[in-house]
């Protein structure tokens, strides 16, 4: 099976000589949901970066769904990611001026709908994670928990191969936070491929897979297996 993600002895060294990935190796498959996990500095933010393909790698490779990223230009890059990836960002990210239905509806600029039908398909898309009440409410109308949903709505309406969600509780109280990893727990056993960057261990521990990576190392990774979540292997480098 392909691998929505694929990295491949990626390095990212910014200028003033920090290293901050270092040779990071790391396939993600269609239907997982991995926890990528690490203090502050250890790389997170460097990694999604990547994953996202918003900043290219000093060397190594990434290819989303099999496709290799090097060599395409800003307008290809920018039409794969729209088409292929979903982004939940810790602070949502929703225009303040657009509807609920609006802002989701945004998340199929890139996929050629006609505007009709990006209506509908933000209708069930907010359907799926509980807003059905919710399609005319501005962002300023919303609880922070329901703000996040519609952001992971938006991410989520042209069905991507990878959702990349980054601290996505960070800005939410414990009980909207709960309530935020259950809807994604639910989307991934209904399919939906998620990658969730965190530097919170309880969250970490909760998701089948995760992935640790520690000064631009991954140092530990459970594995994709179903069970191997029980049988952390470290990865030596
Ligand atoms: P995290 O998201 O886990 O906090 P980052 O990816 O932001 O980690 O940072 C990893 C390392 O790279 C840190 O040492 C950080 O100081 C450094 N770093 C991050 N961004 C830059 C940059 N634009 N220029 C120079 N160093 C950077």
């Amino acid at each position: 099976m392909t691998a929505v993600l694929s990295l491949q002895e990626v390095t990212v060294a910014y200028a003033g000589g920090v290293t901050a990935l270092d040779g990071v190796s790391l396939d993600i498959h269609p239907g997982e949901f991995v926890a990528v996990v690490g203090p502050s500095g250890s790389g997170k933010s460097t990694l999604l970066n990547i994953m996202g393909t918003l900043a290219p790698p000093t060397s190594g490779r990434v290819a989303i769904d099999g496709h290799d990223i090097a060599g395409l230009g800003d307008r290809q890059l920018s039409a794969l990611r729209g088409r292929r990836l979903g982004f939940v960002f810790q602070h949502f990210h929703l225009s303040e001026g657009l509807t609920a239905t609006e802002n989701v509806a945004t998340g199929l600029l890139y996929a050629g709908v006609p505007k009709r039908r990006r209506r509908r398909s933000a209708q069930a898309a907010l359907d799926r994670v509980g807003l059905a009440h919710r399609f005319e409410h501005l962002p300023h109308q919303l609880s922070g928990g329901e703000r996040q949903r519609v952001a992971i709505a938006r991410a989520l309406v042209h069905r991507p191969s990878l959702v990349l969600a980054d601290e996505p509780t960070g800005a939410l109280d414990t009980a909207n936070g709960q309530s935020v990893l259950q809807l994604l727990n639910q989307l991934n056993q209904g399919g939906t491929t998620i990658a969730l960057i965190t530097h919170d261990r309880d969250i970490a521990r909760r998701l089948p897979r995760r992935v640790e990576i520690l000064d631009g190392h991954i140092v530990a990774d459970t594995g994709a297996a179903p069970g191997a979540q029980d049988d952390a292997r470290a990865v030596t480098s």
